[in-house]
C-alpha cells in the first residue's frame, strides 16, 4: 500500500532523510520510533507530499506520488493524516468540522456528508458531541474528532504523527483505543509514536530511525524487546 524507495530529503544543506526504503502492506500497522530530529515527521510528510522529496520514489495504493504527472490532490484524498496538534476549526461545530472537507473536496451532498460524519464520530465514540465546539472538548476528544474527520474522507491509508504527544496522560488511552480499533478493522497505518506499549501491542512492524536512516526494523517484540543495534538500545533505554 505504501512503498518508499531510496527517499532523500534535504532542507538547504541539511540532509534530513538519507535514503529511506520502506514498504507497508495492506492492513499493516507500522510504528516509527526514534529520537527527536531523526526525520520521522519529514518521512510521513513525504509520504503524502506535504514535503517534496529531493529524490527517490513514493508509491501509495499503486500511484507514484513522485511522478510529476501524478494528480497529487486525487492521491492525497486517499491518505488520511493526523497530527500532534489537532487543527480543528475553532469556529465550527464538531459535525461541521467533519463535513467541510467532504463537501468541498469530495463534493458530497450535505446529507451524505452528515451521514458519513455521524458514522465516523460514532466510530471514535463521540456520537453525542456533534453539536459541541472544539473548545468545549478535551484534547483527547478533539484528537478523536480529527481522526473521524480523516476517516470520513475514506482514506486507503492513515498516517499519524505523534497523535498523543500533546495530550494529558489520562487522555492518551482513549485515542490509542480508537487507533487500536482501526488497526483491528484492517486499516493500513503508519504511526510515529513514543508510546512503546502501543507499538508493542498493535504494530506489525517497528521501524527505528536515527539520523535520517532506518537503523533497525522488524517485529515489535524484536525491535523493542530485543534490539540488536546499539543506537536502538540507547534510545529505548531512555524512553522505556
Ligand atoms: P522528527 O519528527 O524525528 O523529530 P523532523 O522530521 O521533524 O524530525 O526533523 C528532522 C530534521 O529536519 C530536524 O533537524 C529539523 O530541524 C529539520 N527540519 C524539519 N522540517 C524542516 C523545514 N521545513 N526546514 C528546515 N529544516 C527542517
Ligand atoms: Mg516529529
Amino acid at each position: 500500500m505504501i512503498e518508499v524507495r531510496d527517499l532523500h530529503k534535504s532542507f538547504g544543506d541539511l540532509e534530513v532523510l538519507r535514503g529511506i526504503d520502506l514498504e507497508v502492506g495492506a492492513g499493516e500497522v507500522v510504528c516509527v520510533i526514534g529520537p527527536s530530529g531523526s526525520g520521522k515527521s519529514t518521512l510521513l510528510r513525504c509520504v503524502n507530499l506535504l514535503e517534496q522529496p529531493t529524490s527517490g520514489t513514493v508509491v501509495v495504493d499503486g500511484v507514484e506520488l513522485t511522478d510529476p504527472e501524478c494528480d497529487i490532490d486525487a492521491v492525497r484524498r486517499r491518505i488520511g493524516m493526523v497530527f500532534q496538534q489537532f487543527n480543528l476549526f475553532p469556529h465550527l461545530s464538531v459535525l461541521a468540522n467533519v463535513t467541510v472537507a467532504q463537501r468541498k473536496v469530495l463534493r458530497r451532498s450535505a446529507a451524505e456528508a452528515e451521514k458519513t460524519a455521524r458514522a465516523n464520530l460514532e466510530r471514535v465514540g463521540l456520537a453525542d458531541k456533534v453539536d459541541a465546539y472544539p473548545a468545549q472538548l478535551s484534547g483527547g476528544q478533539q484528537q478523536r474528532v480529527a481522526i473521524a474527520r480523516a476517516l470520513a474522507m475514506g482514506p486507503a491509508v492513515m498516517l499519524f504523527d505523534e497523535p498523543t504527544s500533546a495530550l494529558d496522560p489520562e487522555l492518551v488511552g482513549d485515542v490509542l483505543a480508537v487507533m487500536r480499533s482501526l488497526a483491528v478493522e484492517g486499516m493500513t497505518m503508519m504511526v510515529v509514536t513514543h508510546e512503546m506499549s502501543f507499538a508493542r501491542e498493535v504494530a506489525d512492524r517497528v521501524v527505528f530511525m536515527d539520523g535520517g536512516v532506518i537503523v533497525e526494523e522488524g517485529p515489535a517484540a524484536e525491535v523493542i524487546g530485543a534490539p540488536v543495534n546499539e543506537r536502538t538500545r540507547t534510545f529505548l533505554s531512555r524512553v522505556l
